[in-house]
């Protein structure tokens, strides 16, 4: 797995918790009553549920948000792009680029629009809305490397990879501070989500500890 909080995760000790740890069952949205409490060892969000506690991987969570987004996007291009300012300029082998100039079409129903320039150069005038600012770039050399020089043999394997890969690049990682604001932000657009209760690696987003459980830590029940 190319990812690298996924990473991360992995190396951490995992101890087993003295109470049973409950993922979140596909029930009724539980977004409405989360009261934000704060930030966990900044990566974990904390949050009041009324009668449970709720623990929300910031990671996990913005992952799948920003998943869904791309996938989308992908299935149909109505996000929409824009034209650059300033076109965006990648050099390639001559090889890599005839190739690429033969999947122009390919790029251009993602809503990425390319000329070319020379020899082994590649000119990018319009790219999709979702890719941040900042790293288009990275974002469009990923997209072109994973889509077409490394030669797709299942199309929508392809695209969800990609999918996966770009989400957690783009996602705020653990150790991380984020704003009030930003964790507000995030629990909307997670509440929107398809599937939001895991990461597209299948990780829980969120855990919940019930009143129960922490009642039995503290023993004031049996
Ligand atoms: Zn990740
Ligand atoms: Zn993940």
């Amino acid at each position: 797995e190319d990812d690298i909080d996924e990473e991360i995760y992995q190396e951490e000790v995992f101890t087993k918790p003295s109470v049973t740890v409950q993922t979140i069952d596909l029930e009724q949205s539980i977004f409405d009553k989360l009261r934000y409490i704060g930030q966990y060892r900044k990566t974990y969000l904390l949050f009041d549920g009324g009668d449970d506690l709720y623990l929300i991987d910031q990671h996990a969570a913005m992952e799948r948000i920003m998943y869904e987004r791309i996938s989308n996007s992908f299935i149909d291009n109505n996000e929409g792009c824009y034209d650059l300012l300033i076109p965006l300029t990648i050099e390639f082998s001559l090889k890599e680029k005839l190739l690429i100039m033969e999947n122009k079409d390919k790029l251009s129903s993602l809503g990425i629009t390319i000329d070319e320039f020379g020899n082994n150069v590649i000119i990018v005038r319009s790219i999709p809305l979702w890719i941040p600012n900042g790293n288009e770039l990275e974002f469009i050399h990923d997209i072109i490397q994973h889509l077409i020089i490394n030669e797709p043999i299942n199309k929508s394997i392809m695209y969800d990879s990609l999918a996966k890969k770009l989400s957690c690049k783009q996602s705020i990682k653990a150790q991380m501070h984020i704003r009030e604001d930003e964790v507000k932000t995030l629990l909307q657009d997670l509440d929107k989500c398809e599937m939001p209760y895991t990461c597209p690696h299948g990780r829980p987003t969120m855990i919940k500890f019930t009143k129960y459980e922490i009642e039995k830590l503290f023993k004031r029940v049996i």
